[in-house]
């Protein structure tokens, strides 16, 4: 059974007229041990304020790659969205929809009713944006408008298409800043759209572009995030970009190895404005992370949790949790879209090599009864690109595995969809919960003042493969953990309590 809203009745909650506040007893365990390693778990309880403000403003996305098969796939569905548009395709009449957004699409258990399980739709446990409200805009290095982006990207309906183009021809990308060196040489023949001069002009041109999006959308509330292609890796190094003074220093000196998605970065950091990396390329470099704490700026990343290595970090994590001790996993894909084409280039398929490969990392180390220290799966990731399949991807897993008594077991798993279908969800999921946590303000017992929550958004890891999160705190993979961790504190913030599963009422 659903409900479509509700409103907390406690002592612990209040409703204002511009804001919910709770005060969430947050149980927790503290472990202790002596010298001859005997631990003491501890529970302990911790009192959090929350406050969130519940006037939703008026949002508008810069997208970097706003041409790309992602960026137009967007675009396209929230303009079908708004404008209730169907299509007839040879399986019938085709109606929009939000399916894959977590926001839009998913719900949550708030408790039981005469014995049945009742679930709210996620979008109502906090005033959140609505996709259909948000303002589009950004940059691409290709001069194509949207419409033609569009057709170029061949993931949308040709009728569809047909409606939507005179909407989209009018959208038109600012110039990119693009760097050669960074992405495949294969990308060359579509860069005609570029900002000219210095870094320290590009980043300065950047800064201008969001300031004026700002003033000509009306937009209260701006996010920049990075669907543009893959990078190589920059080089970390001290002087360069190890400090935030060191890293505006460099882009100042013009030095090569900034990369230009650092560059974006910067720029929406300097103005305030929250940044989000949806590829695996290391553009979130120390300096730049230290900028963005200094400036209480909102960034998460990276790369786009979408199809693979979604489904890698629910099978492993059941495989390792139910004691099953996976030792290879071996994934193929091959796809054949401008993302394929740039991935073929080594330097970049290195990035996402990296970002797919460490998603099984926190499940591992959990379970040390199956895995000796240092301990790992065999772990390969294969890209190829095979232009006939175009954005329709494939992928192909191979799991094997070790179970009682020395058996093996082998799962093997095919699977196609158009990837930029699986991205544009988790892109509205993105901006819109980047918006709301940022206007969730925490105190915690002991502190004297509320603040903003950790700039670095641990929270935003369920759409992520290899999510940001700030110096020594655990990176979280699995994905019904990440699940669990944004909806409980969303729960905290109108003083739920966590959907535990006890069910104690039944027992
Ligand atoms: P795409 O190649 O179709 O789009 C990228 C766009 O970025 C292109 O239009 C290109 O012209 C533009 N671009 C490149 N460099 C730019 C720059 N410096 N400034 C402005 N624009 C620039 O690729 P896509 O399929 O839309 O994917 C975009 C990114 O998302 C890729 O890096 C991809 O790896 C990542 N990603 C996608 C998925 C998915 O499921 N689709 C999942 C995870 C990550």
């Amino acid at each position: 059974m659903m409900i479509n809203s509700f409103k907390v009745d406690s002592p612990s909650v209040r409703y204002a007229e511009d804001a919910i506040s709770s005060t969430y007893a947050y149980q927790s365990t503290d472990l202790q041990h002596d010298a001859d390693g005997n631990w003491t778990l501890k529970p302990i309880t911790t009192n959090y304020h929350f406050r969130t403000g519940t006037r939703v403003p008026k949002l508008g996305v810069m997208l970097v790659g706003w041409g790309g098969n992602n960026g137009t796939t967007v675009t396209a569905g929230v303009l079908a969205n708004k404008l209730g548009l169907t299509w007839m395709t040879k399986e019938g009449l085709r109606k929009p929809n939000y399916w894959g957004s977590l926001t839009q699409a998913s719900t949550c258990r708030v408790g039981n009713y005469r014995g049945e399980e009742v679930f709210a739709p996620f979008s109502s446990l906090l005033p959140l944006v609505h996709p259909n409200d948000i303002i589009f805009g950004g940059w691409d290095i290709s001069s194509l408008n949207l419409a033609e982006a569009m057709e170029r990207a061949k993931v949308i309906d040709f009728e569809l298409q047909r409606q939507l183009a005179p909407y989209m021809r009018d959208m038109q990308p600012l110039p990119g800043v693009f760097d050669p060196d960074f992405i495949a040489a294969n990308q060359g023949a579509r860069a005609d759209h570029l900002v000219k001069g210095s870094k320290q002009a590009q980043l300065d041109h950047l800064r201008a572009d969001i300031r004026e999006f700002r003033e000509s959308s009306g937009a209260e509330r701006v996010v920049v995030l990075w669907t543009a292609n893959t990078e190589r890796y920059s080089q970390v190094s001290e002087g360069l970009n190890d400090t935030a003074e060191s890293f505006l220093a460099a882009i100042e000196r013009g030095e090569p190895e900034i990369a230009p998605s650092s560059l974006y970065a910067a720029a929406a950091v300097l103005e305030g404005v929250a940044f989000i990396n949806g590829s695996p390329q290391n553009t979130f470099v120390p300096g730049l992370i230290e900028l963005a704490l200094q400036k209480g700026v909102l960034i998460a990343g990276d790369d786009f949790k979408s199809g693979q290595t979604k489904i890698k970090s629910v099978l492993v994590d059941f495989m390792v949790g139910a004691g099953i001790k996976p030792t290879a996993i071996v994934s193929y894909n091959h796809l054949g879209n401008n993302d394929g084409m740039n991935l073929s280039a080594p330097q970049t398929f290195r990035s996402k090599e990296i970002s797919k490969s460490n998603v099984v990392d926190d499940v591992v180390a959990s379970n040390a009864l199956l895995y000796s220290p240092g301990e790992a799966p065999d772990h390969t990731v294969v890209i190829k690109y095979v232009p006939y399949v175009a954005d329709s991807k494939r992928a192909l897993d191979e799991y094997s595995a070790e179970i009682f008594m020395g058996g093996r077991q082998t799962i093997v798993m095919h699977n196609t969809c158009e990837d930029s279908l699986l991205a544009a969800p988790i892109i509205l999921d993105l901006a819109i919960l980047a918006e709301l946590l940022q206007r969730i303000q925490v105190r915690a017992e002991g502190e004297e003042q509320p603040r903003a929550l950790h700039p670095v958004a641990a929270l935003l890891s369920y759409l992520t493969k290899a999510p940001l999160v700030p110096d020594g705190t655990p990176v979280i993979n699995a994905l019904g953990r990440q699940r669990a961790m944004l909806e409980n504190v969303m729960r905290a913030c109108i003083g739920l309590a966590p959907d535990n599963n006890m069910m104690l009422e039944f027992k």
